[in-house]
């Protein structure tokens, strides 16, 4: 629990979860009124490295209009480079963001990136309780109410959003339904560069069993993640840091890049596509939202997630601030966004996963192909 004794327990929000959704969308609704940010985790640090790195450049608008992006380039964040693929062909395909009309984005130190933001949303007067631990949510009378059980207090507020990633915990108690479309596990391991490591290009390719990207990032470390099947018996020899990086330099495309030793630990996530059934939510009381991977979350390959985190942030603060203004079909309007979001990353996805057709044989590959 935060040092900090928070006396105060009547808010106009409440956001639960200080990843990027949550610190935006309370840096964003505090002018507006008095917003408490529940965060499970202590202070971001270094010793934990987070995993997703890579903004695309349309990303800058939205750190702008958050006050955000002064901040952000001072942070010494890496310029994205080319992507180069091995995806349906062993002979890589290069792509240059630097044609991208809204630049080439970045390649995030995650963990500076999402302290940056927190530290806004607090500099705005956000009031943060880092270390919550369980919250348990319930509703009275036409209010949202928080008790944090460590700390034995009760919050209220009329808006609550859920903000705390693909765990959705908020929504979970509130017994709505969360569809997980695909069952994709990444594992992934922060490796030491090696010195003369001066590539900036992410690297992505398809395997028999899933698919690599690398990208090295501006700690100086290198991230190699593998994206495969939760039932596939790999999972669990893959854990293994020398048949992981064996496996890994395999292909030609990362073993051009990766450093000649790896005395690393391998880490697992779930990482497929899963969102909130968006009907259920509609019929949540009023003032309930979610944002960010708790609302949908994003298969890596789509590299979308931060991107989303920060544009529902921004549209659930504007459906808020309609919402308080009298209009009742705010939410709805937003939920309406959400789905056409939804509906269009699922498109793209399943063209890029029907891209790989020299593998298509392959269960990974089967099962995602023409779905
Ligand atoms: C392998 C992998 C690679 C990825 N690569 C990329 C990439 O290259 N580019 C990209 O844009 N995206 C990427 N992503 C996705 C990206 O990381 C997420 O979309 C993004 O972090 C979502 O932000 P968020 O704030 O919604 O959730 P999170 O970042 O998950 O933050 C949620 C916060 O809520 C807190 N929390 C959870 N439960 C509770 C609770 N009960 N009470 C209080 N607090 C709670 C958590 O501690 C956390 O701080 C990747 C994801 C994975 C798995």
């Amino acid at each position: 629990m935060a040092d900090r004794c928070v006396a105060l327990t009547e808010w106009d929000a409440i956001v639960v979860g200080a990843g990027p959704a949550g610190s935006a969308l309370a840096s964003r609704l505090r002018p507006h009124g008095r917003v408490l940010l529940l965060e499970r985790d202590a202070a971001v640090t270094h010793a934990s490295p987070r995993i997703g790195e890579s903004l695309p450049g349309a990303a800058r608008v939205l750190l702008q209009r958050l006050g955000a992006f002064e901040r952000f380039l001072a942070d010494g964040h890496g310029e994205r480079g080319a992507t180069v693929s091995a995806w349906d062909r062993e002979e890589p395909v290069w792509f240059d963001h630097l044609r991208d009309p809204n630049g080439p984005g970045w390649h995030l130190d995650r963990a500076r990136f999402d302290a940056g933001l927190r530290e806004t949303a607090v500099a705005a007067g956000a009031v943060l309780i880092e270390n919550c631990g369980r919250l348990r949510v319930s509703r009275n009378t036409n209010i949202w109410c928080v008790d944090v059980e460590a700390q034995g207090t009760q919050h209220r507020a009329p808006i609550l959003v859920d903000a705390s990633g693909r765990g959705a915990t908020v929504a979970r108690q509130l017994g709505l339904a969360r569809r997980t479309d695909d069952a994709l596990i990444c594992l992934y391991a922060h490796l030491r560069a090696d010195a003369d490591d001066e590539d900036h290009c992410t690297r992505i390719c398809a395997d028999r069993d899933g698919w690599w990207y690398s990208v090295r990032i501006p700690s100086g470390q290198r991230v190699l993640a593998f994206h495969l099947d939760a039932d596939d018996p790999a999972l669990k020899t893959l854990r293994d840091p020398e048949r992981f990086l064996a496996k890994a330099k395999r292909q030609p495309l990362l073993a051009d890049a990766l450093p000649s030793t790896g005395a690393v630990e391998v880490h697992a996530r779930p990482a497929g596509s899963a969102a909130l059934d968006v009907e259920a939510l509609a019929d949540t009381p009023p003032g309930f939202f979610a944002i960010g991977d708790a609302m949908l979350a994003f298969d890596p390959i789509a590299s979308q997630g931060i991107f989303h985190a920060l544009a529902s942030a921004e549209s659930a603060a504007a459906a808020i601030a309609r919402q308080r203004a009298g209009e009742p079909a705010a939410r709805a309007a937003y939920l309406q966004e959400m789905s056409a979001v939804c509906q269009r990353y699922h498109e793209h996805l399943r063209m890029t996963y029907d891209g790989v057709v020299r593998h298509r044989h392959e269960p990974f590959w089967a099962r995602r192909i023409g779905n």
